[in-house]
């Protein structure tokens, strides 16, 4: 539960997201690179105070702002990754009614609607398409080592790319349809092994290693490259 507050001191103004943490032991701000400037309040402070607070850090904090690479929205002309590879997204007028409104085309990704609606189908297809190919490549990742898939989620979560539920069901952040196809087969693989292994021990990496190559380089490209996906849409 957050709320949206705009500071200004003296010109430099700031769009802040202000919340509650009873967890907090003192007010803490932060710049996230997908959430941006985020205050903190701990128990017992008054959120005049944490204000205040955050306006003596103005400049800071417009400073590292200012760092973050600028985010990609998905509208006309932006250049967006689909499986590492990169993609001009162009909005069409819609008006063939035998093709898909979205469609992948030689580098470039057709969106046949009104301008407004650009990142919502992008968005929407980028959903889709993770799900499908997820799913699909989860379900033959299981047969491979005799485990069973319940379920497969897409969802965007901040940190990770995947996870596993006691209960067999795999869910994946859509943004892995944007990163190249060996990176999302190694986190396919990943939630796979845990459907068998619940850990990250010997047996569990042995596992992975058997379903896919390229292990660490995957991992690598990850911590690397995938906070950048996070700028797009
Ligand atoms: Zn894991």
């Amino acid at each position: 539960m957050s709320r949206r507050v705009r500071l200004d001191v003296d010109g430099v103004v700031v769009d802040l997201d202000v919340r509650r943490s009873p967890r907090a032991r003192r007010i803490l701000l932060k710049v996230d690179p997908r959430l941006g400037a985020q205050l903190v309040i701990p128990r017992g402070v008054s959120r005049r105070e944490a204000l205040s607070f955050a306006a003596g850090k103005a400049m800071w904090l417009r400073d590292r702002m200012a760092l973050l690479p600028p985010r990609i929205p998905f509208r006309d002309g932006a250049v967006v990754p689909i499986l590492g590879r990169p993609h001009r997204i162009r909005q069409t007028v819609g008006t063939d009614l035998f093709h898909a409104e979205v469609r992948r085309e030689a580098g470039e990704l057709l969106v046949a609607c009104h301008p407004d609606d650009v990142p919502a189908r992008v968005g929407g297809w980028f959903r889709d398409r993770a799900h499908d190919t997820l799913a699909r490549r989860a379900v033959a990742a299981a047969d491979r080592i005799g485990a069973e898939v319940a379920r497969v989620g897409i969802r965007d979560p901040r940190t990770r790319w995947g996870s596993c539920s006691a209960a067999g069901a795999l869910s994946f952040s859509w943004r892995l349809f944007m990163a190249p196809e060996w990176v999302m087969d190694y986190v396919v693989a990943h939630e796979v092994a845990h459907l068998i292994e619940m850990n990250h021990g010997e047996a569990f990496w042995r596992r992975v290693e058997r379903l896919v190559d390229r292990v660490d380089e995957a991992r690598s490209w990850l911590r690397q490259s995938g906070p950048d996906l996070h700028r797009y849409g």
